[in-house]
């Protein structure tokens, strides 16, 4: 060992970064791999008053958000994106060496590495065959747990969790543990948002993000939404000036009426296009089944997942192997572009076709 591993504690030397889609691949011109929003916002940004510290929490994305979700201001924590709500949750409730978090793959990555990250245990009790909530399981082991994770449309299964189960899981888990919802998604199904819970149960706790239909996953802008007793802890280990003073602008223009219908529209078009890719993906004799999905990509599994990719990426176009998912052999995940891009795709998986 040398001075450098000697020096860095074993969960962080034996810890594997999440292989984020933008470390994974850097050349392609048509990126349908990380589920953003393929229209561009166009926001004049505030580029004076830099000199200043920004608000610990900008008030104006509060009131916009709390006006969106239908919540009062201290039900919310504006965060950098889901992923640093992640974290925080991580480290506010679980003590290093000691506590575990629940996750139910196949699932989004970041709730078990940032568990990893933190020393915190993370014990994965796997979605049923039908990529619905093993309760037995879940409820067998919740009492172990600090935070159970749920994500719902799922990453990158595309299907909504059953509101029922999550009903059920928040009945039986009260005083043990908080039920985390990530809604990264929800918009491309809103109805199905378990936000109105949050009036039922204290000890839940939904995450949102302006990355996905909101298009602005460079922004970075996320909240968590939960009890005011919840808010209060997770301040306490939040930095003191999270977001930028540019970002606090910009969101506003995007969570203003305008911006919010802007995004409705989009979210139409998004899932029309989804429904049509569903249909298109089947008719090559190389996919074997499509998955419907409820959000802005679809899942579907071939004869030779690699082979694909490296064909795909040959011509340009970058989607996401999702074969190392449990469950998910030699399975893709294609994020819905706009409808040039979505050609490209098609065009590429035609000469796959033709090649075979
Ligand atoms: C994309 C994604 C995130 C990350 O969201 P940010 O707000 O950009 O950090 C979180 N959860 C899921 C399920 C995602 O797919």
């Amino acid at each position: 060992m040398n001075w450098l591993e000697s020096l860095t504690p074993p969960h962080i030397r034996e810890l594997v970064p999440y292989a984020s889609a933008r470390r994974l691949a850097t050349e392609g011109q048509v990126w349908l791999n990380a589920n953003e929003n393929p229209y561009e916002r166009d926001l004049p940004g505030q580029l004076s008053g830099l000199n200043r510290y920004p608000d610990f929490q900008p008030q104006g994305i509060m009131a916009l958000y709390a006006g969106y979700a239908g919540l009062a201001m201290d039900q919310l924590l504006v965060t950098r994106g889901i992923d640093e709500g992640i974290d925080l949750l991580t480290r506010a409730f679980c003590a290093a060496g000691q506590d575990q978090i629940m996750y139910t793959p196949p699932t989004y990555g970041m709730y078990s590495i940032s568990a990893k990250a933190n020393n915190v245990k993370a014990l994965s009790v796997p979605l049923l065959k039908t990529w619905q909530m093993d309760l037995p399981a879940m409820l067998k082991a919740a009492e172990y747990c600090k935070l159970i994770y749920v994500c719902s449309p799922n990453n990158p299964t595309g299907n909504l969790i059953s509101r029922d189960d999550i009903e059920t899981l928040l009945e039986q888990t009260v005083g043990q543990c908080l039920v985390v919802i990530d809604e990264a998604y929800i918009e491309f199904d809103l109805p199905s948002s378990a936000v109105n819970l949050l009036a039922r149960f204290d000890h839940l706790v939904v995450l949102r993000t302006l990355s996905k239909a909101f298009g602005l996953a460079g922004l970075r802008c996320g909240f968590v939404l939960s009890s005011p007793q919840i808010i209060q802890i997770l301040q306490k280990v939040s930095a003191p000036y999270p977001i930028p003073l540019p970002t606090e602008t910009m969101v506003q223009q995007s969570l203003s009426e305008q911006g919010i219908m802007a995004m409705q529209a989009e979210v139409i078009e998004i899932n029309e296009g989804r429904d049509e890719l569903q249909i298109k993906l089947k008719e090559y004799s190389f996919v074997r089944e499509v998955h419907f999905g409820n959000a802005n990509f679809i899942l579907f599994q071939v004869a030779d997942a690699a082979t694909l990719m490296q064909a795909l990426q040959a011509d340009g176009v970058i989607i996401r192997d999702q074969s190392a998912q449990i469950g998910l052999e030699n399975t893709l995940r294609v994020s819905l572009g706009t409808p040039t891009e979505l050609q490209l795709f098609y065009s590429a998986m035609e000469k796959f076709e033709a090649n075979q």
